[in-house]
């Protein structure tokens, strides 16, 4: 065959294959151009899953009417008109590829009247002129018979209700990024969405407990926060609302919906010392920063995104989100409680015996002897400043009424009943208390027998010669023996027996990626976890009252008391009107 231009319809035809994969990423297009065209409302309308209709209306600035006919016309876009524009890109769009891809494997109607003139225009499928016709200031998208003319994609489209809940998934992400935008959604003329625009946070918290559900919202935390150009904010589901699926997570960059390796690690390493292993956080975030700090252009359908400063953003977000967490305890969170039962739980650990709280540790697993440099201290005595209480005041956590099967500690706080798992909390207190007398000495580090060399590439022996002060902080002695051979000499004295050849390779790979490593301070912490784990309160261990009033008091003032270590909820709040509830006693 000789070279031949393309004809447009099957160039279009062969972009939608990367722009059109379903009928939500239709929705996904039209609603974004309506963002894009400043709407404040948009209805979108669906008949049998997409397939055989979907409309999509705004309110938004329309289209010239000369403009109509080049809207199709793939490259055509009103939205960026240089390289410059391209690198601040703050619209959705930009790529003019998306209604003339849409309209090649479909029958797609425009209708626009722009805000200057007098009616509408309206372009029919196939037509080569704009009719007049009757349309209030904005647009609607009408797209019938989605791949009518190309069966085999067609043949790919899922059952009705598959396409819709793909649909009403997209809706959802849009809905969340915008929320000054109001949107209805029907699906075979059944109303299934209708979110007013909402401006304040009460408004907003609305929207989300509609869209992500009441438990969630309950669960969370609401977070914001601003450093070096960067902004985030949103709400993060306190770990003990933690899922089995990583299917509430919602992170967005300039209100665009992403998915991001850099992002998504950040986030769990925040969560490692609060989250159960295997669960996953849940957590609706929104950052901000200047467009030119990112990169959009990565891929056609911009899930993607590329940061310029990508180490900064790593280390903004976690920290940031370590901190929110840190802050979450029961002295710290008057204003919402965790309500009862509302928490997926976890099985309730209770070691039948009591293991006496000694300095001496035994880590048998490990192959290593430990000896503690400091007493675990007995909770101390009734009286200590209660945090964030007024005096007079009844703390956050009330005052202790009785223990239960050994295992429960019972408390009146001005809200009602509150209910400790004694072993859980002690178990956070201790290991916070662990981690902190372990911050504040140096890490000692013990020399090896015998040297361990580890091969390595030209680029990781340079950085760790770089980065020799990182390695010392941690208690790792690393030196370079050749162009790409690295020696370790010692290692921290609590991961004696730990493969050291596997853990500088690990902690070179976190730098080389993420320029930072949270290996060593994770193994230790889990060391620490262990001990933390043998010395705190066992069940069947009888307290006094001021024993107990001491250990409220002490996870008041504990840094992420409202778990333990595995991420369980440590105390729960029923409060008046569920007590009453329960016998059926109006108020
Ligand atoms: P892009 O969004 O990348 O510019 P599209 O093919 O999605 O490309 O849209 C082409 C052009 O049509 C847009 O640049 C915009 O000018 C116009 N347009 C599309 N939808 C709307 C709408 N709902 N309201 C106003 N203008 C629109
Ligand atoms: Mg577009």
């Amino acid at each position: 065959m000789r070279i031949q231009t393309l004809p447009s319809v099957l160039v279009n035809q062969i972009a939608a294959g990367e722009v059109v994969e379903r009928p939500a990423s239709v929705i996904k297009e039209l609603i974004e151009n309506s963002l894009d065209a400043e709407a404040k409302k948009i209805e979108i309308e669906i008949e049998q899953g997409g397939i055989k209709l979907m409309r999509v209306r705004d309110d938004g600035i329309g289209i010239h009417h000369d403009d109509l006919l080049l809207a199709l016309s793939r490259h055509a876009t009103s939205k960026v008109a240089s390289l410059e524009e391209l690198e601040r890109i703050s619209s959705m769009g930009f790529r003019g590829e998306a209604l003339p891809s849409i309209a090649s494997v479909s029958r797609m109607t425009l209708t626009s009247r722009a805000q200057e003139a007098e009616h509408a225009f309206q372009l029919p499928p196939g037509a080569d002129a704009p009719i007049p016709a009757a349309h209030p200031v904005g647009s609607t998208l009408e797209v019938r018979d989605l791949f009518y003319n190309t069966p085999a994609r067609r043949k790919f489209l899922k059952r009705e209700q598959t396409e819709f809940n793909h649909i009403e998934a997209r809706v959802k992400h849009l809905a969340l990024a915008r929320f000054d935008v109001g949107f209805v959604l029907r699906h075979n003329r059944r109303e299934i969405l209708s979110l007013p625009s909402a401006t304040s946070r009460p408004e907003q918290e609305r929207r989300v407990s509609k869209l992500l559900g009441k438990a969630f919202l309950e669960q969370a935390i609401y977070l914001e926060h601003q450093a070096a150009g960067l902004r985030l904010y949103g709400w993060v589901a306190r770990p003990t609302f933690s899922r089995s699926q990583a299917d509430t997570q919602y992170f967005y960059v300039n209100g665009r919906a992403i998915r991001d390796k850099l992002v998504s690690h950040a986030v769990r390493q925040a969560f490692q010392d609060v989250l159960y292993h295997g669960r996953h956080p849940a957590y609706l975030l929104y950052l901000e920063l200047d467009p030119v700090m990112v990169d959009v252009n990565v891929h056609p359908t911009k899930h993607e995104v590329r940061f310029r400063e990508g180490r900064l953003v790593h280390d903004f977000l976690f920290r940031t989100l370590h901190q929110s967490l840190a802050d979450d305890r029961p002295g710290a969170a008057p204003d919402r409680p965790m309500p009862a039962g509302a928490q997926e739980r976890a099985s309730t650990p209770t070691a039948p015996h009591f293991v006496p709280q000694t300095a001496q540790l035994k880590l048998a697993e490990r192959g290593a002897h430990y000896r503690a440099g400091f007493e675990m201290q007995q909770p101390h005595h009734v009286g200590a400043a209660a945090v964030d209480t007024e005096p007079g005041e009844t703390p956050r956590l009330g005052f202790a009424l009785a223990q239960l099967q050994g295992t429960y500690l019972l408390a009146e706080n001005s809200e009602g009943l509150v209910l400790v798992d004694m072993h859980a909390a002690h178990e956070r207190i201790t290991y916070e208390r662990l981690k902190k007398a372990w911050g504040e000495s140096s890490v000692r580090s013990q020399p090896l027998l015998v040297p361990i060399s580890v091969a390595v590439s030209r680029r990781e022996a340079d950085l760790a010669q770089e980065q020799q002060a990182i390695f010392e902080a941690l208690g790792l002695e690393v030196d370079r023996m050749g162009s790409e051979t690295l020696a370790v000499r010692a290692i921290p004295i609590v991961l004696h027996g730990v493969d050291a050849e596997k853990l500088l390779r690990d902690i070179l790979a976190d730098l080389v990626v993420y320029g930072s490593s949270e290996r060593i301070r994770n193994e230790i912490n889990t060391v620490l976890g262990t001990m933390a784990c043998h010395g705190s309160v066992r069940a069947n261990r009888r307290l006094t009252i001021d024993e107990m009033n001491a250990l409220l008091r002490d996870m008041e003032r504990t840094e992420r008391s409202g778990q333990c270590n595995h991420g369980r909820p440590t105390w729960t709040q029923l409060r008046m009107d569920e007590l009453d509830r329960l016998f059926k006693r109006g108020r």
